[in-house]
């Protein structure tokens, strides 16, 4: 059985005085019997939330990584960075930086290898549009998505990554889709994974997309949501401690 995830994607939020605050409540109360959890804040936050973090079982993560280990390449943060700063996972191919930083399909494939040598798991975000969706070419964009990624990648190093379902309409929108909506593809994303060669039964699938108190139980209890890749309700400790609980009674 695959143990759920359940990540916080903090985004661009937070300074040191609210993340202590936020972090301290996670330490004591963040850890749930049965699930993996991590917090995603931004990069110069990191160290601050390894050492709050330190022993809590949480682990960390970062929202981006760069495709490039070291050398002349200004604003980018490699991921022997984080691993060193204590990172277990990397967020990579989130749809905002697809769309408002023209990440491309390949780059992000070179962030996961890049990722995957630095011993990180990726969690790769992938997803279609409203309008995408409503054409019917949701599976498709999906495939390419992922067909990319297996395209530029030693399959034997594909089972290590997880997959973020987020569709794009659903982030930030309090728009989810539908436990079936969301179950039918990640079965579709394990069936690409798996024709492609990848091991994909113990790839855990996350879904994003709004997911709250109110909504995470319904997702939780289909078979192939691993767990919940949340941006908003992991800034308020009380709504990101519901989740993680949901996620560990669904695991029960
Ligand atoms: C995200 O940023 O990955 C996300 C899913 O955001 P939200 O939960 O706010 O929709």
């Amino acid at each position: 059985m695959r143990r759920k995830l359940v990540v916080g994607n903090w985004k661009l939020n937070g300074n040191l005085a609210r993340n202590k605050a936020l972090l301290g409540e996670v330490r004591v109360g963040g850890f749930v019997e049965g699930v993996d959890i991590a917090v995603c804040p931004p990069f110069p936050y990191l160290q601050q939330a390894g050492d709050v973090l330190s022993g809590s079982g949480v682990l960390l993560g970062a929202q981006d990584v760069s495709a490039y280990q070291e050398g002349a390449y200004t604003g980018e943060v490699s991921g022997p960075m984080l691993v060193d700063l204590g990172c277990s996972y990397a967020i990579v191919g989130h749809s905002e930086r697809r769309s408002l930083f023209g990440e491309t399909d390949s780059r992000v494939a070179s962030k996961v290898g890049a990722a995957l040598a630095a011993g990180l798991t990726p969690i790769v975000c992938v997803g279609e549009s409203h309008s995408q969706r409503e054409h019917g070419e949701a599976e498709q964009v999906v495939a390419a998505q992922l067909e990319s990624i297996v395209a530029a990648i030693d399959i034997k190093l594909l089972d290590r990554l997880v997959v973020a379902y987020e569709p794009v309409w659903a982030i930030g929108t309090g728009l989810t889709a539908t436990p079936e909506q969301a179950q039918s593809m990640h079965v579709f994303i394990r069936r690409c994974l798996g024709r492609s060669g990848v091991d994909s039964d113990g790839v855990r699938i996350l879904y994003g997309g709004s997911v709250n108190a109110g909504n995470a139980v319904q997702l939780f209890n289909e078979k192939d949501i691993d767990g919940a890749l949340v941006g908003g309700a992991s800034l308020v400790f009380d709504g990101f401690k519901a989740i993680c609980e949901a996620a560990s009674k669904a695991s029960l």
